[in-house]
């Protein structure tokens, strides 16, 4: 067998683990005494336009129009709603023979990085990131770079970005709103980034390309806008996902964007093609790349994750914990109060708390809490934190 997919295979996710203990924990003490902060599952129903969408299409006699393989890239039609749908709200020039859909944005990433990377090259990260990255960049036959953000905001350091761009340097993934501290970059932040990696670029003779991973696009509070990457920086790959904004993560549906500026985008393009065919993922779920196409635009209410983030947050805080704000998606990320966030996350639990230790995120001594959840169980969450912060300060 295939060692490093047996290890893969073999060695659960952390998230998943405490997602399977949650399970067994409610049936021994009742699930209303059992708080899973989790995972990043959303809470908040599809808007009802999916709903009505699917019936719709439903009611199509042709089974072959709806349920057959379309083009390996995607409908076309799909892909011209969507080219279309970007064009108009981001003020970006698009192509829909540069789009390909995908089964969500993991999909995305690995395509993506298995189209761009050779052999050695190099892959940064900023951290904390989604767990999965170093997994999506190893299948691409290129090595992970972690880089740590600045502590006090999670904002990209750029002085340390600086000194790890080298020669070996594809690719730099970039994810706002970001999994998992829901820091949004602003617009002087993407500016800054794009000279940097031009210039770098420039010096190294190779373009570095920019995968933004946007599954949490539309997930943000308070008007915080998200720029659109490619209108600063044209050697990007905008990698989409449906999974959050539509609520629809078990559906496996979201695209990649190449931008059309970019020098050789068609030949990428093609290399994209190439990665989705040698890794299986030609034709995204028929049917959802249909009903999409009719939902551009169309987003869940997120005014729920931002009650559930306001709620936790001042609650936390007034708690004594310590957490950057976030702007956007539905994750908290806390300091731990003891360096070791794993022995956190275990006296957590005796409070019916199940939080995620930050090293998968490439960040240790500090835990993710996922908020989307219902707010009822946030309401009845809070003692059990209030308890758990007064066993640190006693
Ligand atoms: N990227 C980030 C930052 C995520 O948080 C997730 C899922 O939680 C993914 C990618 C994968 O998304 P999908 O379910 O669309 O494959």
């Amino acid at each position: 067998m295939n060692q490093r997919m047996y290890a893969l295979g073999s060695k659960r996710s952390v998230i998943r683990e405490i997602f399977e203990f949650g399970k067994k924990r409610a049936a021994e003490v009742g699930a209303e005494n059992v708080f899973d902060f989790s995972l990043g599952n959303p809470s908040v129903n599809p808007p009802a336009i999916v709903t009505e969408t699917l019936e719709d299409l439903l009611k199509t006699k042709d089974s072959a129009a709806l349920h057959g393989y379309t083009s390996a890239q995607g409908d076309f039609s799909v892909r011209k709603a969507i080219a279309d749908y970007i064009a108009a709200t981001h003020g970006v020039k698009t192509d829909p023979d540069l789009i390909y859909m995908t089964c969500g944005a993991a999909a995305s990433l690995t395509i993506t990085l298995s189209a761009i990377c050779n052999a050695g090259d190099e892959v940064i990260a900023f951290a904390p990131f989604f767990t999965e990255y170093r997994v999506f960049t190893e299948t691409a036959g290129a090595k992970l770079v972690p880089l740590m953000s600045d502590p006090d905001t999670f904002q990209i350091d750029f002085a340390l970005l600086e000194k790890a761009v080298n020669e070996k340097t594809a690719a730099v993934l970039v994810n706002s709103p970001n999994n998992p501290s829901g820091v949004v970059y602003n617009e002087d932040t993407i500016r800054k980034l794009s000279a940097l990696l031009g210039e770098k670029s420039r010096q190294y003779g190779r373009p570095i390309y920019i995968v933004t991973d946007e599954p949490y696009r539309e997930l943000v509070y308070g008007g915080v806008k998200v720029p659109y990457l490619t209108k600063y920086y044209r050697n990007t790959f905008v990698c989409y996902s449906y999974s959050k904004s539509l609520s629809l993560p078990g559906e496996r549906i979201g695209y990649i964007f190449v931008c059309p500026e970019m020098e050789d985008a068609k030949k990428l393009y093609l290399a994209v093609c190439g990665a989705g065919r040698a890794l299986g993922y030609v034709c995204a779920p028929a049917l959802f790349q249909k009903l999409i196409a009719r939902c551009q635009g169309a987003v869940s209410d997120v005014s729920v994750y931002e009650k559930n983030r306001d709620t936790l947050l001042s609650a936390l805080r007034g708690y004594g914990f310590t957490c950057v704000q976030p702007d956007g998606a539905f994750y908290l990320f806390v300091k731990s109060p003891e360096a070791d966030a794993n022995a956190f996350c275990e006296r957590a639990k005796k409070y019916g708390l199940l939080l995620v230790p930050g090293d998968d995120f490439g960040c240790e001594g500090y835990v993710r809490i996922a908020y989307c959840v219902s707010p009822d169980m946030i309401a009845r969450a809070l003692p059990a934190f209030g308890q758990l912060a007064a066993e640190y300060r006693g």
